[in-house]
């Protein structure tokens, strides 16, 4: 069957439902606080379970498809796709997570139901026979689309030179721990990057990252700078931030590199250069929105992710990755008021999980990822029929020149236990 276009939950064509539908939609607007976003052609009820006869007809090919196809497929979902995907999913995690289930797998094929850097991991981390597919190969990251390899190949040499820092590329080992008096400028890259930059980074010395391991993988990269050296910090500003604030380094010692323009203080006592990139999602959670909750729920609790802005994350009573806000959640008490700062498919699946708790997103105008949005379940259908018809679609095939540096990079990280 042809996959339709990405976002709309409910179709058109069937008035009478859809009337019901938002009928519906109302009343537990009402109950549950604004989670729903009013787009131009269509409103997305992330509350909403039911599903439409449409809807109902590809889950259930998607369940005898998958069925037919056995153990030779594997299926991940992160945390924040939506519900029709994450049904069919065998395992449902974080980027970290996911990135050992798929290491760790026998399957001949994985079908990766998330944004594209996560498939490109999962590639590098399988043995050769083993395909990585994709629902759609549109889905991306605009925060890993944030730093290219041409950019940090054409600003590595500058921030060297500002920095008065070496290349650990020219060292006999480049991952080796540094003396106490050198001075080596060490990448580390967030795993929400394009294998191109991980493989930079795995021949420059340096390190993959997720908000899982950051705090651990700083500490790793530090012994390999020496006490003069630095580390770059990239794509995500917020993460590195955040991190580096909470193993007690002041602000000003981590300078924001803007691409092609330089930092934005000197690099002279820099511990940690931030490249200027961010999650768009991210980005929108506030400490205003989190004092607005503390009036609404002055017994209330507040977690958010680490790539959310500084006075966001000081505000919160809490932070971390996917993984750990669903621990936190699973950990409060029922009755408990709980906001939470991340993507909207995962705040409403956690609010749907506990109905014991009230759950409700940090804002009221709801912040769903656009590209994770994109993998639609006929999309997922797609390409299970497809691949039971012999064909492999939508494949992630790392370059062979980038495989090496791409799963040294990720093996050290592998390798770091916080
Ligand atoms: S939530 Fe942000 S970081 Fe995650 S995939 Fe979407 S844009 Fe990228």
């Amino acid at each position: 069957m042809s996959a339709p276009e990405g976002t709309t939950v409910h179709s058109g064509g069937n008035w009478a439902a859809s009337a019901a539908h938002r009928l519906k939609r109302k009343r537990r607007v009402g109950a549950l606080r604004k989670m729903a976003t009013t787009l131009p052609m269509c409103v997305v009820d992330y509350m909403d379970t039911t599903k439409s006869p449409e809807e109902e007809d590809i889950a259930a090919a998607i369940r005898a498809v998958r069925g037919r196809l056995g153990d030779k497929v594997l299926i991940l979902g992160h945390h924040y796709q939506r519900d029709g995907i994450v049904e069919h999913a065998d395992y449902i995690g974080d980027s970290f997570m996911l990135s050992q289930k798929a290491a760790d797998s026998e399957a001949t094929t994985i079908v990766f139901c998330g944004v594209h850097f996560m498939a490109e991991s999962a590639d590098v981390l399988t043995h050769d026979k083993q395909a990585v597919l994709m629902p759609t190969l549109r889905a991306g990251c605009s925060m890993a689309d944030m730093a290219t390899l041409e950019e940090v190949e054409r600003d590595w040499p500058t921030m060297l030179e500002r920095g008065g820092w070496s290349d650990p590329a020219l060292r006999a080992d480049p991952s080796a721990p540094a003396d106490a008096n050198d001075a080596f400028l060490v990448p580390v890259t967030y795993m929400n990057s394009s294998a191109a930059l991980k493989d930079f980074v795995g021949r420059h010395g340096g390190v993959v990252c997720t908000s899982s391991n950051a705090r651990g993988v700083l500490e790793w990269a530090f012994e390999r700078a020496g006490e003069r050296g630095a580390v770059l910090f990239f794509p995500d500003q917020h993460l590195g931030r955040n991190t580096g604030l909470k193993m007690g380094l002041e602000e000003d010692r981590m300078p924001v590199w803007i691409p092609a323009m330089g930092a934005s203080s000197g690099l002279d006592d820099a511990r940690i250069v931030l490249w200027h990139g961010f999650c768009s999602v991210h980005k929108r959670f506030t400490a205003e929105q989190i004092s607005e909750f503390r009036t609404r729920h002055p017994e209330g609790v507040v977690v958010v992710h680490p790539e959310c802005p500084r006075a966001t994350v000081e505000a919160a009573d809490a932070d971390g990755s996917t993984e750990y806000i669903k621990r936190f959640i699973d950990a409060q008490p029922p009755g408990s008021s709980i906001a939470v700062g991340t993507e909207i498919n995962m705040v409403a699946r956690m609010a749907k999980e506990h109905p014991d708790k009230h759950i409700e997103c940090l804002d009221a105008e709801v912040c769903p990822c656009s590209t994770m949005y994109m993998i639609h379940p006929a999309y997922l259908l797609d390409v299970l029929e497809r691949l039971e018809a012999g064909e492999l679609p939508n494949q992630v095939v790392v370059p062979a020149s980038v495989q090496e540096g791409a799963l040294l990079a990720l093996e050290r990280m592998l390798s770091i236990i916080e």
